[in-house]
């Protein structure tokens, strides 16, 4: 029995749990999700200055258009050792830290210049072009929550914070094995009836673009006893991913030599569209991964079950990809019982977001998935879609590594 598409992806990312952390260098914490809140350690800005290259001074003195005397010039880095004094101005450049006494700057281009004196242009209010010390960030701040991903905005606050090694959780190492005696491995001949090993690699790359360490194990023939050696190495791994041999055919070995080798099975057929015969279970801590074959069927089971359980291992929080709401550029016709996983182009139609089924969706077509930009989730309950209608659309292709 199928068990509806939504309930295994709970079922699969409750027997999710985190990996332990570990301390990495700024850069590479990139892609990465914090293994601990961030609190601001110091007030950003750290002291106040200037936003603008222009004059620091007093509001109070422009009053009534008054010349102030230039008495001093502060470029960025350069700290005023005296108060301005009343009735002068300093040149100030961008960054540089306010002088005491001063309350606002006048940028260069609203000031008119006389030698050794200055005049704003126009009114000046206590405050302008000044950011304050604490404005962006203030010292104890929750900035980010434990799980929030590392791109490249908190990679520049992290560094503002002066923190150069970062608590992540550890990479998962992900074993892939393949199954079928029609495989070869790239590079070796392959005859009139042979095909190559493609899955390890897309497999390989979908789990770096999630930011895990893929480990081949190569392929494992459609026997019992072979197939059973490399998934027992497959288990010492943080998680084992397996592709064909788990439909129903005679020689598909794959369910019942993880069950004796004592993986747990937590379902087994998934009412969706690729990627009905997928199964799951566990061993320990370990999630095992018994894809089906097609490649296409294999991407998109991957995407669907295997790439949140790996963030969630990682410690993110947020373990699915981003949603769009897209109208259909055609009718679509399904059967009704199961979640169907369309490949889609995104196009734009009078400034409206809308998507059309990149072409044959045969799960033995890879070139509609390589001309997808989307995933458009078509709901199990529902027999068909008009033109127009609005789906739900996951993107692909925001790597996190
Ligand atoms: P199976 O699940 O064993 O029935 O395989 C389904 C289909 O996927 C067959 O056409 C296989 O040849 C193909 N296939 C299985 N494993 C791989 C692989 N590792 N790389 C590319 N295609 C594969
Ligand atoms: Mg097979």
């Amino acid at each position: 029995m199928s068990i509806p598409f939504e309930e295994a992806r709970r079922l699969v990312l409750e027997r999710i749990a985190p990996l332990p952390p570990e301390e990495v260098p700024l850069l590479e914490a990139l892609g990465r999700a914090l293994a601990e809140p961030l609190v601001a350690n110091r007030n950003l800005p750290l002291f106040d200055n200037s936003a603008m290259d222009g004059f620091a001074l007093r509001a109070a003195d422009c009053e009534g258009g008054a010349e102030l005397r230039i008495s001093g010039f502060l470029p960025a880095g350069a700290r005023a050792e005296e108060a301005l004094e009343p009735g002068c101005a300093v040149r100030i450049m961008t960054g540089a830290p306010l002088p005491a006494g001063a309350d606002a700057v006048v940028p260069v281009e609203d000031a008119v210049c006389s030698g050794a004196g200055v005049r704003p242009a126009g009114p000046v209010k206590s405050g302008d072009h000044i950011r304050f010390s604490g404005q962006d960030i203030r010292q104890g701040e929750l900035v980010a929550e434990e799980g929030s991903l590392l791109r490249p905005a908190e990679i520049n606050l992290l560094a503002s914070f002066g923190i150069d090694r970062v608590r992540v959780r550890r990479r998962p190492k992900v074993a892939i094995l393949s199954t079928g005696d029609e495989l070869v491995e790239l590079g070796e001949p392959l005859g009139s009836d042979r095909i190559v090993n493609s899955n390890a690699w897309s497999l390989a790359a979908q789990v770096k673009e999630a930011g895990g360490e893929p480990v081949m194990l190569g392929i494992a023939r459609d026997e019992l006893e072979p197939l059973r050696q490399k998934l027992s190495e497959g288990l010492g791994f943080d998680a084992l991913i397996t592709s064909a041999g788990v439909s129903a055919g005679d020689r598909d070995f794959v369910r019942e030599a993880l069950s004796s080798l004592g993986v747990e099975s937590v379902f087994w057929k998934v009412a969706m569209k690729p990627g009905g015969p997928t199964a799951f279970g566990v061993k320990g801590a370990v999630p095992v991964f018994s894809l089906p074959g097609n490649p296409v069927s294999t991407m998109i089971t991957f995407e669907q079950f295997v790439r949140p359980a790996l963030l969630g291992m990682m410690g993110h929080r947020s373990l699915l990809r981003a949603t769009l709401k897209a109208s259909l550029a055609q009718a679509v016709r399904k059967k009704p019982g199961k979640t169907q996983f369309m490949r889609v182009a995104l196009e734009v139609e009078n400034g409206r977001l809308q998507v059309r089924s990149s072409g044959n969706q045969d799960t033995g077509i890879l070139k509609t998935m390589i001309r997808a930009d989307a995933i458009a989730v078509l709901e199990a309950s529902r027999g068909g879609y008009a033109a127009g209608e609005e789906v739900e659309i996951e993107l692909l292709g925001t790597p996190m590594c």
